[in-house]
């Protein structure tokens, strides 16, 4: 008998498990007679803008035009000019950094701290220059970068802060986690800044004074691409910010540059949050935390389990800080044990095999070295974490990853 090989992901399984809540929400839709720009598009931003914790979120077409039109949108405002340079990291998804080049701005590569693949706060200093305007943080994988010491370096040299959000949904950033006590009278404020993110947060009584992905920066880029934490049955992207100005301009800017019908007021672009889409989200969106608790445990059980001396699991996240968008796993031996896993019925992908600065689309820099995002290109392999895999698939998944010799 054939072995049946566990899939990376199979979205028709996972998303069979909305049934038959999404197959009603389209029919809402296809009934409604209004495709585009309507109360589903309206609805979902404010629901995600709540659960986000901002208080504007805009429906684009994609995760890319989600970002790009933040930098576009600073541009336009004339907060940003082109030929301003923007911090990004070394190895992330080359959307990071079409959004900066789309934009006529410059890319400035930073390695990632190896242990949890996420920018390198000490390295990002390194790299400040009276031209860089501003940093792309990518919250990798679905773990949320170390925020801390990067909004002390953006408020000292006054950089704006974008989060690409595109595989973090629902992450969180706790800055006080890990302390004695959570109790605002008792907490041992290190800063000014932690003053001001516990005050901020003490308002709305968050978790431990958490934040979510995508309200921690100055705005966000989310994806809603079929495969991601948060999927829709299509492309689909969204902007969360706080700065009311900038949620106008990039509302604007992905209509025609139009806030009026037929009166525009910049060379916009059409970007948009179709209804279909927006429906599926809003009924997705409510089962988001459980989601992420499913794909949580599912770490949890790798950590434990994988004993395998020749794969590296990097350090784990703190609670609630991973949503395990991505569970990836390291060994000089990559290329080896992916082709072993597949034989032995697990299939594995790899993000990402070629850092954007050695792509032939960034020739002008490919004579740049950054040794350890080549090395994680290298060395990375990822496994499957999603919702629909069984406790035994991800006993028997475990139970190969350790036979490999
Ligand atoms: C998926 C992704 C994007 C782009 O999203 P699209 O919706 O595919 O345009 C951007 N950044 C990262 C890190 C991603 O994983």
């Amino acid at each position: 008998m054939e072995k049946k090989i566990i899939k990376y992901s199979d979205l028709k399984k996972i998303n069979d498990t909305y049934e038959p809540a999404v197959s009603d929400a389209l029919r809402r839709v296809i009934d409604s007679g209004w495709y585009i720009l309507g109360k589903e598009d309206k609805n979902f931003e404010s629901e995600f803008a709540s659960y986000c914790g901002t208080d504007y979120c805009i429906g684009v077409g994609n995760g890319l035009d989600a970002l790009s039109l933040i930098f576009r949108a600073y541009i336009e405002l004339g907060i940003m000019k082109k030929g301003d340079k923007v911090i990004v990291p070394a190895n992330t998804y080359i959307a990071s950094v079409l959004a900066i080049s789309e934009n006529d701005l410059i890319p400035v590569f930073v390695e990632p701290d190896p242990e949890t693949q996420n920018i390198d706060p000490e390295k990002i200093k390194q790299a400040v220059t009276d031209e860089v305007k501003a940093i792309l943080v990518v919250h990798l994988y679905g773990r949320i970068c170390d925020m801390t010491p990067i909004l002390k370096i953006a408020d000292k040299y006054s950089l704006k802060i974008v989060e690409d959000c595109a595989q973090a949904h629902g992450a969180l950033y706790r800055p006080f986690a890990g302390r004695e006590s959570h109790e605002a009278g008792n907490c041992n404020v290190r800063s000014e800044l932690d003053a001001f993110l516990m005050a901020d947060n003490e308002e709305n009584g968050a978790f431990e004074y958490s934040r979510r992905a995508g309200s921690i920066g100055d705005a966000a880029g989310f994806s809603f691409y079929p495969g991601k934490n948060l999927g829709a049955l299509g492309d689909g992207g969204a902007v969360t910010t706080d700065n009311e100005e900038l949620a106008q301009t990039i509302r604007m800017l992905s209509n025609y540059g139009s806030r009026k019908k037929y009166i525009h007021e910049y060379k916009g672009v059409n970007s948009r949050l179709d209804e279909m889409q927006a429906a599926v989200l809003s009924e997705k969106l409510k089962r988001i935390d459980e989601d992420n608790n499913r794909r949580v445990d599912i770490a949890e059980r790798y950590y434990s389990e994988i004993n395998n001396p020749q794969i590296s699991l990097g350090k784990k996240a703190g609670k609630g800080e991973n949503v395990y968008h991505i569970f990836p796993v390291f060994t000089e031996r990559r290329d080896e044990l992916q082709k072993y896993l597949l034989d032995n019925g697990v299939e594995t992908l790899i993000h990402y095999p070629v850092p954007p600065h050695k792509q032939r689309a960034y020739k002008e820099y490919n004579h740049l070295s950054f040794p350890v995002a080549e090395r994680l290109a290298q060395e990375e392999l990822s496994i499957p974490l999603n919702i629909s895999l069984s406790d035994d698939e991800i006993t028997e998944i475990i139970k190969v990853i350790n036979s490999f010799r």
